[in-house]
């Protein structure tokens, strides 16, 4: 990655949210660190970026306490997976927590907050697509959920989606952004290398992009 590519994504971002009447600085970009060694993410926080993405707690604990010495103002999100027996880790080294899905995660994260005095935000992960094989709660199952995270005192700040692989994005992304709007949230977590110019102009407050800033993962 250089510094010119964050630049250039910086200027697709603006664009996009002026298209949509919206501003720059209404729009996070989370650069999406999964896979890539301390070398490759240290130019990024050099040029500036501070908000950063990981899949998985084991290689974010491995990786980031070294890095935050030297930047102690990154902000750190989990936006994969998070198996329950993994929440006590997660609480303490991320900042936003992507992936709320299911109660049982709801009371685990609830659970570990209150033993770290530490409330990091998060988002709940929508199945926007149905898809059997991903993660993210079915869209019938948001307002339990979203009750139940608000009675276990999660602070919830929107939704997040990860739309099927093969169809256009835009109408999961309007969907997305029309359950956030019914349930009063303001967050919308959706759009990746691919289209986050389409999730900005759609309302995207935070973009998860990867392979556009670092090049194609191993
Ligand atoms: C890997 C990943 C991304 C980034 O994907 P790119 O296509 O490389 O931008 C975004 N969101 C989630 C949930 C991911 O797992």
């Amino acid at each position: 990655m250089t510094a010119s590519t964050l630049s250039a994504i910086d200027s697709s971002i603006t664009r996009a949210a002026r298209l949509a009447g919206r501003q720059r600085g209404d729009v996070t970009l989370i650069a999406v660190s999964k896979t890539q060694p301390p070398e490759a993410i240290e130019p990024l926080l050099a040029a500036g970026q501070r908000d950063f993405g990981e899949n998985r707690v084991q290689e974010a604990a491995a990786k980031w306490p070294a890095l935050r010495e030297a930047y102690p103002d990154v902000t750190l999100h989990l936006i994969g997976q998070l198996q329950s027996n993994k929440a006590d880790e997660a609480v303490a080294l991320f900042d936003v927590i992507h992936v709320v899905d299911r109660p049982s995660l709801v009371t685990a994260l609830a659970r570990a907050m209150e033993k770290a005095g530490r409330r990091p935000d998060c988002f709940v992960q929508i199945n926007i697509g149905d898809e059997e094989q991903k993660g993210g709660c079915a869209i019938a199952e948001l307002p339990a959920l979203l009750a139940a995270a608000r009675d276990a005192g999660l602070p919830v700040v929107g939704l997040m989606c990860l739309p099927p692989a093969d169809l256009a994005p835009a109408p999961y992304f309007a969907l997305l952004a029309k359950l956030a709007r019914e349930q009063g949230l303001a967050g919308l977590s959706m759009g990746m290398s691919a289209d986050y110019e389409t999730a900005v102009t759609i309302g995207a407050t935070h973009v998860r992009v990867g392979s556009a800033l670092f090049g194609p993962r191993a």
